[in-house]
């Protein structure tokens, strides 16, 4: 931390490409990326894993098996990966020995066995070979599951049933049981491949399996991406005893003691010194998952919300008291211990809004934004919701309006028809926010991204739904920025310090819309759509 000038932090990231957008348009990679003391990008390499290691077959890093609902990522490609990044990073000229800290994130839900003997192995790393020539056998599951899986159906019906109910186990973990979610995940294995669960000494997330590698040592899974497991607790932070049980035999020693996300692991391991430059006093902080780093990179404080726009819409949120429901997730917040997030997917995005501008404003934005120009803030009452493919949150189909009466009818006009629209879409986001603790506070900021951000008036119509200042912000790269602003905020102390006070620059955030005055009606809505959730 003397050398202020040269300060650089690191940050190790297996990613997809755009967090808040992840269910799209994947290119998974390893990317390292440099922050100057500023926390200003000052060098980024990435490694893709379809085309720079195409002998591991991936399709945006993933091998779908035949069954088409189980679908893993090898971890030895991973590791491989990492070792390329470096070198290129070395090949760059880049003095890894000004760099401070590192952390890193990594695809939620993910998980790497490791085999007994591994800890020896990572232990004492020879830095005349690659990571890769020394880990590629230390895992006795080859393939990680990913987020992308959808094979534990039986599994997650389980794991309900044993703690109570669907309800209950979002009261423990913040979210019901998904297949794609870690604890699902391991109880396949302990079910299907004893054999190898029981040669497993430790399980690892893919954000901790990376910590992992930099420190030479298991690295504990964080507080954060830990959530997205089903297994911990989020009231006392700790792995849930009914949920260790239910999963498998032996899993918490498995698993580890879990950390706040801004922990620091202790110093790089010597291997990094001796192949790379490192100093040896460079710091390894939690790595977490990349929602919750992406969190980090839009500086999102206390009562904001994001909302991105793009083939589905998605808002995080923050939070200060959880209400954890069926519906969304909710984590522990990566840059305060004592506070939470929410993650909410919305499905019908662009691609119903495109639907209307097509059918109503002749296929042009334009005319879209006029329409909502020609017209008034809760439009004289009318209420549309449109679910052009079966929506997750509520889980509904079809187009539904309502008039000021509450009356269902079949049509509004033109314009109204795009006022319905946008409101509609806005005020279920809101509706779903406060369902799950998410209150506005007069310093709230809706921070906007994705591609529907491009239009003011979409905009104008947000920040008159949530009565809140609407602000637009560039996401590429916010989960690994995210990882830098941590690694920083880290070495300064962790939780004993604001996030805020890392930053000596103020945030890029664009104003893009004030509210106007207007008096969204959020529990009507919420009536409305509870009439239309089939029985
Ligand atoms: P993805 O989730 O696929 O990455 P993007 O965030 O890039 O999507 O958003 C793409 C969507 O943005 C397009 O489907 C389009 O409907 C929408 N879009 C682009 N320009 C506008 C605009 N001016 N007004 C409203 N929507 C727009």
């Amino acid at each position: 931390m003397k050398k202020r000038k040269k300060q650089t932090n690191g940050v190790l990231s297996n990613m997809v490409a755009s967090v808040l957008k992840r269910c799209e348009n994947l290119q998974l990679k390893v990317k390292i990326l440099a922050t100057d003391h500023n926390l200003q990008m000052m060098k980024e390499v990435s490694v893709h894993f379809d085309s720079e290691l195409p002998q591991y077959n991936t399709k945006g890093g993933a091998i779908m098996q035949n069954d088409r609902i189980t679908v893993t990522a090898p971890t030895e490609m991973w590791v491989q990966a990492l070792d390329l990044a470096l070198d290129k990073m070395k090949q760059s000229g880049f003095d890894f020995s000004t760099v401070v800290a590192v952390s890193g994130t990594g695809q939620q839900h993910g998980s790497v066995y490791w085999k007994n003997g591994s800890h020896a192995i990572l232990r004492r790393l020879d830095a005349k070979m690659t990571l890769h020539e020394q880990v590629k056998h230390c895992f006795s599951i080859k393939d990680s599951p990913i987020w992308m899986d959808s094979s534990t159906y039986a599994e997650c019906r389980y794991l309900e049933k044993c703690v109570g109910g669907a309800q209950q186990l979002a009261d423990i973990t913040g979210s019901r049981a998904y297949e794609r979610f870690t604890a699902n995940q391991i109880r396949k294995v302990f079910c299907r491949q004893r054999e190898a669960y029981e040669k497993t000494e430790r399980i690892s997330l893919v954000s901790s399996f990376a910590a992992s590698m930099l420190l030479g040592d298991y690295a504990p899974i964080d507080y954060s991406d830990g959530s997205g497991m089903n297994l911990l607790n989020l009231k006392l932070k700790t792995w849930d005893k009914t949920c260790l049980l239910s999963v498998a035999d032996n899993l918490e020693e498995k698993l580890g003691i879990p950390v706040p996300s801004s922990t620091d692991l202790g110093y790089i391991s010597s291997y990094f010194c001796q192949r790379y430059g490192f100093n040896s006093n460079c710091k390894v902080i939690a790595f977490t998952g990349d929602n919750p780093a992406s969190l980090a990179g839009c500086r999102l404080q206390k009562g904001d919300i994001v909302v991105s726009l793009g083939t589905s819409d998605t808002l995080i949120l923050w939070l200060d008291e959880p209400h954890p429901s069926t519906e969304g997730h909710i984590f522990i917040n990566p840059i305060d211990d004592d506070a939470f997030m929410a993650l909410l997917c919305f499905k019908n995005g662009s691609l119903t809004r495109e639907r209307f501008r097509d059918k109503y404003a002749g296929g042009s934005w334009e005319n879209f934004s006029k329409a909502l120009q020609m017209t008034k803030p809760t439009n004289n009452g009318n209420i549309g919701i449109y679910f052009d493919v079966q929506e997750i949150i509520p889980e509904s189909v079809g187009d539904h309006r309502f008039d000021g009466k509450d009356k269902k009818v079949v049509e509004f006009s033109n314009d109204e028809e795009i006022r319905s629209l946008v409101e509609g879409q806005f005020m279920a986001k809101r509706f779903h926010a406060e369902q799950l603790g998410h209150k506005l506070t007069p310093q709230s900021r809706v921070l906007a991204t994705g591609g529907a951000s491009a239009n003011p008036e979409i905009l104008q119509v947000l920040s008159d739904v949530f009565q809140a200042p609407v602000y637009t912000l560039d996401t590429s790269n916010s989960a690994c920025l995210g990882c830098a602003y941590r690694a920083n905020h880290g070495v300064m102390g962790g939780h004993k310090t604001a996030f805020a006070d890392i930053f000596r620059q103020p945030p890029n955030y664009k104003l893009a819309a004030k509210p106007r005055p207007a008096d969204y009606d959020i529990k009507r809505y919420g009536r409305l759509e509870n009439a239309i959730i089939p029985l």
